[in-house]
Parts: C-alpha cells; structure tokens; sequence
C-alpha cells in the first residue's frame, strides 16, 4: 500500500517494521497519520510471513502528539474501524465519537494485535506520543528519549489513552501528570515501562536485533504469550480503568467549551512552553 504519514519495510526475515514520516512536524499526529498507522500495522498483522512489528519513528523526535495545528477533520475521509458514530453530531456526542474512534479506540485495537510490537523510540515523546508508544508490547529507548504528558495545562486529565497508573506506577503517574515533566528513558527503564536504553546511534540496530530474536519463535506462542499477559493487566481493571479516565477526559473537554468556547483551556500552551 502506499502511505503518505508512515512507510511500510520488512527489514528482516519476520519482521515488519512501520516508521512514522512526518519529520518535520516532530511527526505530529493528524487523523491520515493515525489511519494509515492503523492500515499498515493491518498489513502486518494479516501477512503471515510477519512475527513481530516494530513501530519507529524518522527525524529527531519520536511524536510531538496529537496535531493541534490539524483542521478540523472529515471521518469521511478515513475508514473507521470501531463501534462508533454520529461522528459530525454537534457537541460532545460527535467531538467524543471521533475521539473514542481514532484515539483510545485505535489504540486499544493496536495493543490487542495478536503479534508482538516494539516501539524504537527516540527524542520526545509528548502526551499523544504516548499514545503510539504505550499499546507496543516492547520500548527500546535512546538515551536521548523522553516521555512527558504535560495536557493537565489544557485543563483535561491527561491523554485519551489514559493507561499512565499501568504504564508508570501511581506515584510517578501523578507526578508526571501534575507537573507535566518530562521524564528520562533511565528513569522509566528502572520503573519497567521501557525495556532497553541503548545510544542513539545503535536504537535501529538493537530493536532490530531483539525483533529477530523473537520472530525465531512460533507465532501461536507468541500470541498465546501476549494475550496472557494482557488478559492479566485486563484482569486488574485496565479496560475499565481507561474507559472511565476517557470519560472524565470529556467532561474536562465539554467544561472547556462551556468557559473558554474551546475543547482546550488556552492559556495551557504558554504554560507548556514556558517549562519546555
Ligand atoms: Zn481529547
């Protein structure tokens, strides 16, 4: 397929491997970005030479997030593949469809893929990067990376797929979310939310390797592997943990449409770049 935002490699014997290629925007994340991403992670997941997907990133940065700077988009224009409509409904009804579709619902349809995923993650990580980067199985991080959440300043709880508890531990949750910090791939890696820290100059050569290391094994054990392990987090309530954080995610959306006639409270991006 051809892709505008992502490209489509096959590296090695079992090993699909999707870069994001909107460098120049700190790969921002428009709907085309996120619906490509969605058709070629499907690319992987039904070729049956492919065991194990990596998900990388060109340029500087691993993703800025979600382009805020994106007119607003028509769904018609991408093939949804959720529950979800009445996505050009006024209010919140078509503001929370389109949001539960191409965020949390994609997300949570990418980490539920039946092969395993390594995200290759360099530079920064902003609030909808986490997004990408949280629903892989694996993180191979550069020494450079760095992984922040700070849209508490636009006055909503976090991002839409709010798994920052399971993701980084209570404590480190709050904090990075209350301050909007930025934290160290060093860090994560002692909390268990990045797998490897290696140099940037080997980040490509090292999800690569460890890619090849487990395409070696059987596909159903791998799934079998996988969806044991999610099942056991789906168990301690994550499901259910991001369907009501998605919930309040709006509320804080709706209340800032209420005061400030915008989704976003305004005055978060001098706060953001003022600490940046
Ligand atoms: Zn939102």
């Amino acid at each position: 397929m051809n892709y505008e935002r992502v490209k489509y490699e096959t590296p090695a014997t079992g090993v699909a491997r999707i870069t994001l290629t909107r460098p120049e925007a700190a790969n921002a994340q428009d709907y085309l970005m996120l619906s490509e991403l969605n058709s070629a992670f499907d690319e992987a997941a039904g070729d049956e030479a492919i065991r194990v997907i990596v998900l990388a990133a060109e340029g500087k940065h691993f993703s800025s997030g979600h382009d805020l700077a994106a007119p607003e988009p028509n769904m018609e224009d991408f093939p949804t593949v959720g529950t979800q409509c009445h996505f050009d409904a006024d209010g919140t009804e078509g503001y929370m469809a389109r949001e539960a579709e191409m965020y949390l619902g994609l997300c949570w349809r990418w980490r539920n893929l039946a092969k395993p995923t390594i995200a290759q993650v360099q530079g920064k990580v902003i609030a909808g990067g986490l997004m990408l980067v949280w629903p892989m199985d694996l993180i191979v991080a550069s020494e450079d990376a760095t992984f922040s959440d700070p849209v508490v300043a636009f006055n909503v709880n976090g991002v839409e797929y709010f798994a920052h508890p399971f993701e980084a531990g209570t404590r480190l949750a709050k904090e990075m979310l209350f301050t909007g910090r930025s934290l160290t791939a060093d860090e994560l890696m002692d909390r268990g939310m990045v797998n490897k820290v290696v140099p940037l100059a080997e980040l490509e050569e090292a999800t690569l390797e460890l890619a090849v290391h487990i395409a070696k094994r059987p596909m159903f054990g791998l799934t079998l592997a996988k969806q044991s392990v999610n099942q056991a987090v789906d168990a301690m309530g994550m499901y259910s943990a991001l369907q009501a954080a998605f919930s309040l995610h709006h509320v804080g959306h709706s209340h800032n449409m209420e005061v400030h006639g915008r989704r976003i409270d305004p005055s978060g991006i001098d706060v953001i770049r003022s600490e940046a």
